[in-house]
């Protein structure tokens, strides 16, 4: 059985609904939230990816620390796929994670020296007053390098795994 570990970022403005991912995607499962002393938190999830593989996810969440946008150099230091969420009710949520890209892209690579699978979602899909259309979001999805974008809600359970299973996809094809 071969094992991966992947450590997986997710960041994106504060209030966006990304404590609440990692809480609603590691629920259920044998996980642990350790607190760094960098001031930023991880938690893990172990993954029957096929007969011949498991996958532990680590997944790192700033933490309140999203004041910042950029990020110490800790938190992306072997960073191998990122989760740039947004508030799809909140346009300035939005527009900032063009931001979020560019410090991800100056900061993290893979030892290929290219960047690392990032994905977008808008969360909060669940509710009425999207702020952002969707032809904009795609739009703003491929000119920014991101290999897709997800509606999720964290609320309502919907796109949770197939997004984390999609970046997943994406960074063991790599
Ligand atoms: P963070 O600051 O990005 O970690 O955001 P939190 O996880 O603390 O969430 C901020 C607020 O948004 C909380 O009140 C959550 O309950 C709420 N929230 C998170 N995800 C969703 C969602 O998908 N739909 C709705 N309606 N509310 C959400």
């Amino acid at each position: 059985m071969k094992e991966h570990l992947l450590k997986i970022l997710i960041v994106g403005d504060g209030n966006v609904g990304k404590s609440s991912f990692v809480q609603r995607y590691v629920n259920g499962q044998f996980n642990r939230t350790y607190k760094m002393t960098v001031g930023v938190d991880f938690s893990v999830k172990m993954l029957h990816w096929s007969d011949k593989e498991k996958v532990r996810v680590h997944l790192w969440d700033i933490a309140g620390q999203e004041r910042f946008i950029s990020m110490t150099r800790v938190y992306y230091k072997g960073a191998v796929g990122c989760v740039v969420m947004f508030d799809v009710t909140n346009s300035s949520s939005f527009l900032k994670c063009r931001q979020w890209k560019q410090d991800l892209d100056s900061k993290a690579m893979l030892p290929n020296g290219s960047s690392i699978p990032c994905i977008l979602l808008a969360n909060k899909s669940d509710l009425s007053q999207w702020a952002v259309p969707a032809d904009r979001i795609e739009a703003f999805c491929k000119a920014n390098g991101f290999f897709t974008w997800m509606a999720t809600s964290v609320k309502d359970n919907k796109n949770i795994d197939e997004a984390m299973r999609s970046l997943v996809k994406e960074i063991l094809s790599i």
